[in-house]
């Protein structure tokens, strides 16, 4: 069930997500709505921030992107199709040494704004997946892009803080225009 994305300003995306420890049938249902709301609106990640629930908890689908990416997940490459949706809990990523690449990124949370960030193109991420079971996953191209963008989410950091100064600037405008809307349709 495709759950309502939160908009920025709303201040749950501001929140750390408290880690997870129970792996449990109400983790396995918030993962599945986040990745109905996420097919829905069309992303290819969400974070648990994005749907009002400040958790360690994030879905990646990159099924419909270009494949121009690589991956390997504890020592195999399983297909994309059986990967993903893939459900990251607790999360951590270290970026590998490797060329740092700009993207014109997007966020369901602030429909309609775009802007170049530059991030580490490879990254090894740790993670457990809904039962609680470690991995160990490296990938690069777009799909390390939406995994650091996602795990952002998770401490609280938007994709807004990681652009350069300029084209921050540049979004000024739509982006307070946008706090605004969302703080006009908040529940007093
Ligand atoms: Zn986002």
């Amino acid at each position: 069930m495709a759950l309502p994305i939160v908009h920025y300003n709303d201040p749950v995306l501001r929140k750390r997500g408290a880690r997870v420890t129970g792996f449990d049938s109400a983790l396995a249902r918030l993962a599945a709505d986040m990745v109905d709301t996420m097919h829905l609106a069309e992303g290819i990640g969400l974070a648990a921030q994005q749907v009002g629930h400040a958790l360690q908890l994030c879905v990646v689908d990159l099924r419909g992107m270009k494949k121009e990416f690589a991956w390997e997940l504890d020592g195999g490459r399983p297909p994309l199709d059986l990967l993903m949706p893939l459900a990251l809990v607790n999360p951590s990523v270290l970026p590998l040494p490797s060329e740092e690449t700009l993207y014109e990124e997007g966020c369901l949370s602030f429909p309609g704004i775009r802007g170049d960030i530059a991030r580490p193109d490879t990254v090894r991420v740790a993670y457990q997946d809904l039962h609680g079971v470690p991995h160990a996953l490296f990938c690069n191209g777009l799909f390390g892009r939406c995994i650091q963008h996602e795990v952002d989410h998770l401490n609280g950091v938007l994709f807004i803080d990681r652009m350069a100064k300029k084209v921050r600037a540049g979004l000024d405008d739509d982006i307070k225009a946008l706090a605004k809307t969302t703080r006009a349709k908040a529940p007093a």
